[in-house]
């Protein structure tokens, strides 16, 4: 698999409702991104529940490759201590 550990750097945050949106919307745009997401990473989970007006954020990276485009974190890599990131441009997948 393309997965490699990114030079990139933390960019924004964004909730957890606007983190599932955008991965689901990912996976509608890019071929076979959901089952790559499936074979290699664990759903994304919090250790604190959401408390009203307090969501659980998740960071945004830059992508190493495009300019423009942003890492979307989509779980936690099974192999290895990290998350699996998808960009938002090109779909391609990093761990960070
Ligand atoms: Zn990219």
């Amino acid at each position: 698999m393309s997965s490699n550990v990114a030079q990139s750097y933390p960019y924004t945050t964004e909730t957890e409702s606007e983190r599932a949106l955008k991965i689901e919307a990912l996976t509608l745009q890019f071929d076979g991104l959901r089952d790559r997401i499936a074979a290699e990473s664990e759903p994304v989970a919090y250790d604190d529940p959401e408390e009203p007006g307090r969501p659980n954020r998740m960071w945004v990276f830059v992508c190493p490759k495009h300019v423009s485009g942003r890492l979307h974190v989509a779980g936690y890599a099974r192999e290895r201590h990290a998350l699996f990131a998808v960009c938002d441009e090109g779909g391609e997948t990093y761990l960070r």
